[in-house]
């Protein structure tokens, strides 16, 4: 058996570098189910959730890491979050005909712009980190977003289907401070050809055997010859944080004019989510109560 919906972390004893394997399974159809995404579309989505969760992993951080990327081309907008609880949600939007071969990431957005944003629970910070979109796929974009903004040398190999999304991920960190330049040096020199012997091993993974294979049997499989500490396996899985509340605030910042105007039109108020096509209905007396009641907006906040 696979390791479904889970994702394992790992380290090279001695060397700083660590690693992280994230299968996506359920959690993946379920984000996908209510959407008839052509293949392009789906696979480069699912191989964003696996990137994201594996960034999420990477970051210490309580709270909400949202992936955006936008560009002008026929996907124009590609949305995915993930909680430190490692709740996942997602979505792509799209127009026009779609080339049947997949292109690049860079010709199917159209340029554009890859955004990571982390906003913490306590709400007293929040990060956003900006690349250009470039390269073939979201791996290509991924690793530049990982040098420019954690400035650590990261890898990811990223593989997507209609039943299941996986990748992997590793990255070199600092070196300890060591005593003197010169063995500052002589570290650094090690840590070269250790990066690059580890990068080599993971070279030789194909898509469908990160598609198929356990995480442990994987890691086993790509590195029997390092000494590689392999942690437990921890749940990955999909939820929607809509609610009524929120859809309510939605409304409500739509305006009492508006809201009026489709109540007329269409006898009843439908707002329809779209990470989980959810539909939330106000007839006329929830929307008499909707501008009457007063109630709190609830925040922009909370994929628990
Ligand atoms: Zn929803």
């Amino acid at each position: 058996m696979r390791d479904s919906d889970t994702l394992r972390r790992f380290v090279f004893e001695g060397l700083p570098v660590r690693g992280y394997v994230v299968h996506l399974d359920a959690s993946w159809r379920a984000l996908t189910e209510h959407h008839a995404y052509p293949d392009t579309i789906r696979d480069t989505l699912g191989e964003a959730a696996a990137a994201t969760m594996l960034l999420a992993a990477t970051l210490k951080f309580e709270g909400l890491l949202t992936l955006q990327v936008q560009g002008p081309g026929p996907m124009h907008l590609l949305v995915v979050q993930a909680t430190h609880r490692r709740a996942l949600r997602g979505v792509a939007r799209w127009h026009g005909e779609l080339p049947l071969a997949r292109p690049s990431l860079t010709a199917l957005s159209g340029g554009g712009r890859l955004t990571v944003t982390v906003e913490h629970d306590d709400q007293r910070s929040r990060y956003q980190g900006v690349v250009p979109l470039s390269g073939l796929r979201i791996a290509d974009c991924f690793e530049g977003y990982f040098a420019r903004s954690e400035q650590l040398p990261t890898r990811l190999w990223l593989t997507a289907g209609a039943d299941g999304a996986a990748g992997l991920l590793l990255q070199r960190l600092p070196s300890g401070a060591s005593a003197s330049s010169e063995e500052l040096e002589h570290s650094a020199a090690s840590g070269d050809e250790d990066w690059s012997r580890i990068l080599h091993l993971a070279g030789t993974l194909s898509e469908p055997e990160l598609a198929a294979l356990p995480g442990g049997e994987l890691l086993r499989r790509l590195f029997h010859e390092e000494d590689v500490r392999v942690f437990e396996p921890q749940p990955v899985f999909f939820r929607c944080n809509c609610s009524r509340k929120r859809v309510s605030g939605i409304l409500r910042a739509l305006g009492t004019g508006e809201v009026h105007d489709i109540l007329r039109e269409r006898g009843a108020v439908e707002v329809r989510c779209e990470f989980c096509n959810r539909a939330w209905q106000y007839d006329a007396v929830d929307v008499a109560r909707l501008f009457a009641a007063g109630d709190p907006v609830d925040g922009p906040r909370a994929l628990q």
